[in-house]
């Protein structure tokens, strides 16, 4: 390079100087400013070496304002869910409902009753607030509630079962994902694992022969995100619960994703429920908050009363307590169905709830909206899933928007679409890219509709 050239190239001290770059000072400081600037001048001297031409001062400020642009941007980000899975964890499970962000909005903004009593001006409990909705809803005598499902496991079993054994049948020890094991997870609480049955089968007799006085409970653990068909047997939660009972011991239930509705009332098997555990005798029984309950993360215990306080009594209860808007979100999102009003609030429970044809519509008008623009886009029926480890194997039937790139593959245009803002993330299925209706909320339409219509008038 000349140093003509050189000197051609503005002073990071004089793009400071810019009107525009001024405004840039003001919104994001001087360090991510100049950084962006050094940028964008560094890449200018390397065009300059390769081209012999010093790029325009213009040219040189866009740079600059992709790089702040870039460097400023939020990472988590809001995205739009095309995929048909309705709890996605990669994309942040259940989105909540409107009382649900209300309420946590609410306790984010000032300060709140969180651990104070209004009645006494005294301390108070975190747990108070959701005891009486928990016992209304589920029917337990008692419940608290941690940062998640995982927390909720490791914390009963902590509380309940350090240096005893703890009896699970062998086919239950399972991994949900995210590196939560329970083997691993009962190891870490201190407890002894003894496993019980084969892979397949597992009698009442297999639990009653490990019976030991070291025993300290028996836990059934929901084998989430997986099936054992064929020749399988396993005794039923009333009969683990009675036999637990004869030796004085409780029945631990980890039901995972935990519904409070029966998921069979809209044409899916019947996934286990919160209810049902508890009428059959479990003692404790833990669930999310953030699959089919459709709340903010959490992990959720109800039952006796004598083991939840020794819970809450425990120094681990502190180590993984739940945050005061989750809780606030928690609480408003039970409220919904102790008032008979979850699968219209809920939007979790919405879209298992849609009927398939009202899907189609929805689909038939994204297409006939893209033709207004002289794109091509079919209307085709699809298998959603409810995912959040529930459910295996289980569809709902659903309708998408085809699209099929006429110029590269389908996943040229997928990553066109993950680009835009917000990003949309669909499935590719046979070289089309489906746009699954059932994950996409009402109000996001025009959003997806105005990303697909960039992303094919890009093509
Ligand atoms: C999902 C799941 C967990 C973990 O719950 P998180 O809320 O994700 O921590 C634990 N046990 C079972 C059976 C699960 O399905």
């Amino acid at each position: 390079m000349t140093a003509e050239a050189r000197r051609q190239l503005p002073a990071i001290d004089r793009l400071l100087q810019e009107s525009t770059v001024r405004a840039w000072l003001e919104r994001h400081g001087r360090p991510t400013v100049v950084a962006a600037l050094r940028q964008a001048v560094d890449e200018a001297r390397e065009a300059t070496v390769r081209t012999g031409t010093v790029p325009s001062l213009v040219a040189i400020l866009e740079r600059a304002a992709a790089h702040l642009a870039a460097a400023t941007r939020p990472s988590l980000r809001p995205v739009i869910n095309a995929t048909g899975v309705i709890i996605h964890t990669n994309l942040g499970r259940a989105p909540l409902s409107a009382a649900a962000i209300a309420a946590m909005e609410r306790v984010s903004r000032g300060y709140s009753t969180l651990e104070f009593d209004l009645a006494t001006g005294e301390r108070g409990s975190r747990h108070s607030h959701l005891e009486r909705l928990l016992q209304a809803v589920t029917g337990a005598e008692a419940g608290i509630a941690v940062n998640n499902n995982a927390a909720a496991v490791l914390l009963a079993l902590t509380a309940l079962a350090p240096g005893r054994e703890v009896i699970i049948a062998r086919g239950q020890l399972v991994e949900i994902g995210g590196g939560f094991r329970i083997p691993d997870v009962l190891r870490q609480s201190g407890a002894r694992l003894v496993e019980v049955g084969t892979t397949n089968r597992t009698y009442l007799s297999d639990y009653e022969a490990a019976l030991t006085p070291e025993t300290a409970l028996i836990l059934r653990v929901h084998a989430s995100n997986f099936r054992i068909v064929g020749f399988t047997h396993s005794p039923s939660l009333a009969d683990l619960a009675a036999l637990a009972h004869r030796h004085g011991l409780p029945l631990l239930d980890d039901l995972g994703s935990g519904a409070l509705l029966d998921t069979a009332a809209y044409g899916l098997a019947h996934e286990p429920m919160v209810q049902e555990s508890l009428q059959a005798g479990a003692d404790l029984v833990c669930f999310s908050g953030d699959k089919l309950l459709g709340g903010p993360q959490a992990g959720i215990i109800v039952g006796r009363r004598d083991l939840i306080e020794r819970l809450k009594r425990h120094p681990l209860a502190r180590a993984v307590r739940i945050d005061k808007v989750s809780l606030a979100g928690l609480e408003a999102t039970l409220r919904h169905y102790q008032a008979g009003e979850a699968v219209q609030a809920i939007p979790v429970w919405r879209m298992i709830a849609t009927p398939a044809e009202a899907l189609r519509s929805r689909v038939e008008a994204w297409a006939a909206h893209l033709a207004a623009y002289g794109l091509r886009a079919t209307v085709v029926p699809t298998q959603a899933t409810v995912g959040g480890g529930s459910l295996p194997g289980e569809t709902l039937p659903s309708w998408a928007l085809a699209l099929t790139p006429t110029d590269g593959a389908a996943q040229t245009l997928a990553a066109r679409l993950r680009q835009a803002d917000p990003p949309v993330v669909g499935r590719i299925e046979r070289d089309r890219l489906l746009l699954d209706a059932r994950t996409v909320l009402p109000e996001e339409e025009p959003l997806l509709l105005a990303a697909v219509r960039q992303a094919l008038g890009a093509a």
